[in-house]
């Protein structure tokens, strides 16, 4: 088995793409095979030149190896389409010396003249087919001596497939079972550009040969070029891979996961946007998996090595499938706490210090052990402001609701008898808390409400002992005199 992920370097790899690359790296894992980058870079209008590095930095995030590609060079290199021009060349002057392919002198307003002449209500968009290439200024239509003579005056020109009418096209799709297309359906596809460039079509399936690609797996919205390729195979009397199109990703309103739709509904749409908003990579991948393939029973949580395991095209589902941002979060979730807490304190230390000052790497640790449950993402740490300096304000609404005209003094009793509370432990300052309650003749909430509003400035958040725990006694002291002094 030998697959490829094919991107074309017009942008940022849109989160589609790392789908695709997935399913093409399970497979190749799971079966022993070749997984293949190919930088699909011949349409020079739409090149933007950090694209290719993006695609790099996000499989890698991802921790999508590839084993062939660009600066790892194996046995079919290179794997840039813009370095393998002789290859396309070779294959188009094959197609036309064979008859498959003829070139073509029109212009674009010729072209559009022609589309106006055939236009009507049933054929509102006519094709250069069958019908039309009569009518046009190609290699069909005009003499040898006229084409020779066009071509030395470097006449502009593009090379076209010579689609033969009344053909079913067939191929068998692992999602879709068979496919058929007529030819008739089929327009002459450009294969070559006028300037000189081969389209996707012709550097796509010369690629797929000259690679040795076994197995084709990519995204539905190529599966109207399939039938263009499979003649383009035949044409040149090659086999053609083996096809899969991925059901297509929809927006949860429905309609495809645009661009503009996402954005309109705060959906992320490339890889960089998800690993800069602070998503585990594991989530997203174990996410992705799940967007189109299903493992046939309940489970829903995979590391990369049990999909490898579990993954097959058998399942992977042909119904275009919704994105849901909040399965992400829980994904994202369950992978944060499956770290250490050290491991995390680690990813965030330096930026908890640049926001609050200087903190040990220990203390983080603990504050992450503290709030680790709550968390969805590494930097809500960041949120829980009060772990790292003491309460700039205390939550207003709370503030008016439960903070009583004797709050202020229940907390200073408190603090007698924590001073002198010898297991600083969340067992002993129960112990010591339940105490002073009993002492003092109040209800739990009476006391337990101050003073977590005087560590945290917060209606809620962690464990009020584990808190206690986690400031101190020095520090648990002093924010709850700091509160009875500072509240009415
Ligand atoms: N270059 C195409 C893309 O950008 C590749 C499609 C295919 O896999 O054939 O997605």
């Amino acid at each position: 088995m030998r697959v490829r992920f094919a991107p074309s370097p017009t942008g940022f790899l849109h989160i589609g793409g790392l789908r695709t690359a997935l399913y093409n790296y399970l497979l190749a894992r799971k079966h022993g095979g070749v997984f293949i980058l190919r930088i699909e870079d011949t349409d020079r209008s739409r090149f933007v030149p950090e694209a290719e590095q993006d695609i790099l930095d996000c499989l890698a995030w991802a921790g999508l190896e590839f084993d062939q590609g660009p600066e790892k060079e194996g046995d079919c290199g290179p794997y840039h389409q813009s370095k393998r021009s002789t290859l396309y060349e070779a294959a188009a002057d094959t197609l036309v010396e064979s008859g498959n392919a003829y070139i073509a002198f029109d212009t674009a307003e010729e072209i559009e003249v022609m589309r106006e002449r055939h236009r009507t209500q049933d054929n509102p968009s006519p094709r250069y087919d069958l019908i039309t290439r009569s009518e046009m200024s190609n290699s069909l239509t005009l003499s040898a001596q006229e084409v020779e003579r066009r071509v030395g005056s470097g006449e502009p020109h593009v090379v076209r497939l010579l689609v033969q009418p009344g053909k079913s096209v067939q191929f068998d799709d692992f999602v879709r079972g068979t496919v058929t297309f007529e030819s008739d359906t089929v327009d002459d596809q450009i294969l070559v550009k006028s300037d000189g460039l081969p389209t996707y079509h012709l550097a796509n399936i010369v690629d797929d040969h000259e690679m040795g690609i076994t197995h084709v797996i990519r995204g539905e919205e190529w599966l109207p070029s399939t039938p263009k390729h499979i003649l383009l195979y035949e044409a040149l009397g090659w086999t053609a891979p083996r096809m899969a199109h991925l059901p297509l990703i929809l927006s949860p309103t429905g309609g495809k996961l645009s661009k503009r739709n996402a954005e309109k509904q705060g959906i992320p749409v490339t890889v960089r946007q998800y690993r800069d908003a602070g998503y585990e990579p594991q989530a997203v991948v174990n996410f992705l998996a799940m967007l189109g393939w299903n493992p046939g029973d309940e489970r829903e949580l995979f590391s990369l090595e049990e999909l490898v395991e579990a993954f097959s095209l058998e399942r992977v589902g042909q119904a275009g499938v919704q994105f849901d941002l909040q399965k992400l979060s829980w994904y994202n979730q369950n992978y944060l706490r499956g770290r250490s807490s050290a491991d995390i304190a680690g990813q965030m230390h330096p930026r908890i210090t640049e926001q609050f000052g200087e903190c040990s790497l220990e203390s983080v640790v603990a504050a992450i052990d503290l709030m680790k449950e709550r968390m969805v993402y590494a930097h809500d740490i960041l949120e829980a402001a009060f772990l790292f300096e003491r309460p700039l304000a205390y939550d207003e609404k709370s503030v008016k609701k439960k903070w009583k005209e004797d709050s202020g003094d229940l907390l200073k009793s408190f603090t007698r008898v924590l001073e002198s509370t010898q297991h600083w432990t969340s067992d002993g300052l129960e112990s010591a808390l339940q105490s002073a309650i009993a002492e003092l003749d109040i209800g739990v909430g009476q006391l337990m409400f101050p003073v977590r509003l005087a560590l945290s400035g917060q209606p809620s958040g962690p464990g009020l002992y584990d808190m206690m725990v986690y400031f101190g006694r020095a520090e648990t002291l002093f924010r709850l005199n700091d509160a009875a002094q500072r509240l009415p």
